[in-house]
């Protein structure tokens, strides 16, 4: 089969693989509709990638790679800046493809275009920060210098609740390192997990070969993606299910590879005894609800102690009242369509499952098409399935402690330890309150969703191995070579 070959300039005709700097088809021979999840409206129809794609998008990254390497940093310095003019200019297209692809309302698909546009001006910064060392060392005449270089062809999967923002979160600092990329969306968002980007980097002046973007079926270029010998990390974010088959392939592939797997998470939001009610509410309404749930970071569990319990219950569902459901370009709205029937169906059963299990179901509402509006239970046992499940929906949950020992034992009651959150008024007891928490990342008297393009980003136990942004996403993108220089010569044993 040939490749049909379209360049779309603008990005509203994408059909499917861009590879080596060109716009072309897979050659898998199928085709997936890209379906907006609101009104079920066909956005575009994706031509798959086989394994022949695959191959030679890393081998147009491999290519491409050395000659990017030797660059000034500037030059690869500008290429963020640039793309940052460009999604100024088409700020409304982006923010509006997030919308029709992935299910996010205006105000969650506003946040990840200021992610992305974040993400790329950190990217701006990287080129000249992948420093090295010269050490001193014990031996006579000698020098040991560790050097920073880039790692060669990086692959990224990721997934379909933030798409452009988890995408470039490993393109944009990969790229700007030295490195090439081969990304591979997930199938629910292949526009603005991929080609979107692509097109932006591509306006803003990016060399051929550096970002390829493939989209596929899983079946046929899944394993291969990590097995394939050019790629030297895999950086994945996903499932903890779908990240453990990330990990075995690397370690059994012919070339071994270092991976990055960013996790699924079982957020904690602990409210504690001296906590603003008010302040820890809002937080709580709006960490949890933020994209109908389906956040890594999103609050799955608010753990409220006993004294202040009543009082935040009641201000809770009073609150989540307010919000509303349905379309999600309407600026007001709050909550809008879960991504997929599957997805729904899977929340529609742990609400059913919770409510023959007792739980008491304060707030609740049929789904409207893909839309569940905000659900409320309360009382819920911290050890049930539904507060030991990730809830990738609008369902709250809230937890009674007895005291602040109780809660602590709670929020690390879960095999994950991505993000979390604790309210208190006293800032010394939130200090030793979080470094208890088994989690990456806690937030003290703020919502668990946070994700700054220059802070360390992380999880602990099942939430995943490695960090992102800033100075750790250089250690994670680069590789360290020692070189030591032996200046007088050297008296051996023998
Ligand atoms: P998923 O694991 O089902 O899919 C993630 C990506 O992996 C997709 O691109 C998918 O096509 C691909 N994939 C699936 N099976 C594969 C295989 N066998 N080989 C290669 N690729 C494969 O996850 P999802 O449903 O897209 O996203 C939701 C999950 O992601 C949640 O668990 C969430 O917590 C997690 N997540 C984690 C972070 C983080 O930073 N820790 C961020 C966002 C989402």
């Amino acid at each position: 089969m040939t490749s049909a070959v379209s360049t779309p300039h603008k990005a509203t005709d994408f059909s499917g693989q861009y590879i080596d700097g060109i716009w072309r088809a897979g050659r898998s021979g199928r085709c997936q509709a890209d379906r907006n999840p609101y009104d079920g409206s066909v956005l575009a129809d994706i031509t798959l990638a086989n394994r022949q794609d695959l191959d030679e998008a890393y081998r147009a990254a491999e290519a491409a790679q050395s000659a990017w390497a030797r660059t000034l940093p500037s030059e690869r310095s500008e290429v963020f800046l640039r793309a940052i003019q460009v999604m100024d200019a088409r700020k409304e297209e982006i923010v509006s493809w997030l919308i029709r692809e992935s299910g996010s309302t205006r105000l969650k698909a506003s946040m990840e275009w200021s992610a992305v546009r974040g993400g790329m001006f950190e990217a701006s910064t990287l080129p000249p920060r992948a420093c090295g060392r010269i050490q001193p060392i014990d031996i006579e005449g000698r020098e040991s210098r560790t050097y920073r270089v880039p790692l060669g062809v990086v692959g990224v999967i990721s997934p379909w609740n933030w798409p452009m923002h988890l995408s470039n979160r490993s393109i944009a600092p990969a790229l700007a390192l030295g490195n090439a990329v081969v990304v591979k969306p997930s199938d629910e968002t292949p526009v603005s997990g991929g080609l979107l980007l692509a097109s932006i980097y591509e306006e803003a002046g990016l060399p051929p070969g550096l970002l390829n973007v493939v989209n596929g079926d899983v079946a046929e270029v899944g394993d291969e993606f990590t097995l394939h010998p050019i790629p030297k990390f895999i950086s994945f974010t996903g499932s903890t299910k779908v990240g453990r088959r990330i990990g075995e392939l690397a370690m059994r592939a012919t070339a071994l590879k270092r991976v990055g797997l960013e996790l699924g998470g079982n957020a904690p939001l602990v409210v504690l005894d001296d906590a603003d009610v008010d302040q820890a509410v809002r937080a709580a309404v709006f960490g949890r609800f933020l994209h109908q749930g389906q956040i890594c970071m999103s609050t799955n569990r608010i753990v409220v102690d006993a004294s202040v319990y009543d009082d935040f219950t009641e201000r809770f569902i009073a609150h989540v009242r307010t919000l509303k459901h349905g379309d999600p370009n309407l600026p007001e709205t709050a909550v809008g369509p879960i991504i997929n029937r599957r997805q729904l169906d899977g929340m529609l059963a742990h609400i059913d499952a919770a409510r023959s299990a007792g739980a008491r179901h304060v707030v609740g509402g049929d789904p409207e098409g893909l839309v569940l509006p905000p659900q409320v239970f309360i009382d819920v046992d911290n050890q049930s399935a539904l507060a030991q499940s990730e809830l990738f929906g609008p369902i709250a949950l809230i937890v009674k402690a007895k005291d602040e020992a109780d809660a602590l034992r709670m929020a690390n009651q879960t095999d994950v330890g991505l993000s979390s959150a604790v309210f208190t008024r006293d800032e010394g007891r939130g200090l030793r309150f979080s470094l208890q928490i088994e989690a990456g990342m806690t937030h003290i008297n703020d919502i668990t969703v946070n994700d700054s393009p220059n802070i360390m980003f992380g999880g602990e136990k099942n939430s995943g191995i490695g960090r992102f942004n800033g100075d750790w996403i250089v250690a994670e993108f680069t590789r360290e070579h020692l070189v030591t220089l032996q200046r007088t010569p050297r008296r051996y044993p023998f």
